[in-house]
């Protein structure tokens, strides 16, 4: 409320323009602003410094939201590779160690079948199929036949 005497608030200058009427104030430091000089990129008026200090600022903090995001990105990636790696590894030695145990055994069923499970764990079909294979070509289409219901030895 304008006391009787005191000019309203409306009437104050603007901080830049002395001319101008103000019509409102920065929301940022408070400065008197002109209807031109005022930036409204919120609710609030700011002047022309705030509202770009508060750009930079949006601009810098999404930079960084965007690099965590990439580095999160790129941790994950490598996470999974790793992961991968390892699980590979870890099949690589459990079939190296059953092929190992099937030259003691060559017959031995029960470690036939943990070797066509371990490589089709790895989803190495290829590998898969060459120990089915080999083994019929062993120890004949029995265990083949029972396992898979198909006459015919592997291909
Ligand atoms: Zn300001
Ligand atoms: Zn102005």
């Amino acid at each position: 409320m304008a006391y009787r005497g005191q000019r309203p608030q409306a009437e104050r200058a603007c901080g830049r323009h002395a001319a101008a009427e103000a019509v409102s104030a920065c929301v940022g430091c408070g400065a008197a602003l002109c209807d031109p000089c005022q930036v409204f990129d919120g609710p609030e008026p700011s002047c022309r410094d705030c509202a770009a200090a508060r750009r930079g600022r949006r601009r810098r903090a999404r930079v960084i939201a965007l690099g965590a995001a990439g580095a999160a990105l790129l941790f994950a990636v490598v996470a999974i590779r790793v992961t991968h790696w390892q699980y590979s590894q870890a099949y690589a030695a459990r079939v190296a160690e059953l092929a190992g145990a099937i030259e003691q055994a060559p017959c031995d069923e029960a470690l036939q079948l943990e070797l066509v499970r371990a490589l089709e764990s790895s989803h190495d079909r290829d590998g898969e199929r060459a120990a089915w294979r080999a083994y019929t070509g062993r120890c004949g289409v029995g265990l083949w036949r029972r396992v898979t219901g198909r006459l015919k030895a592997p291909e």
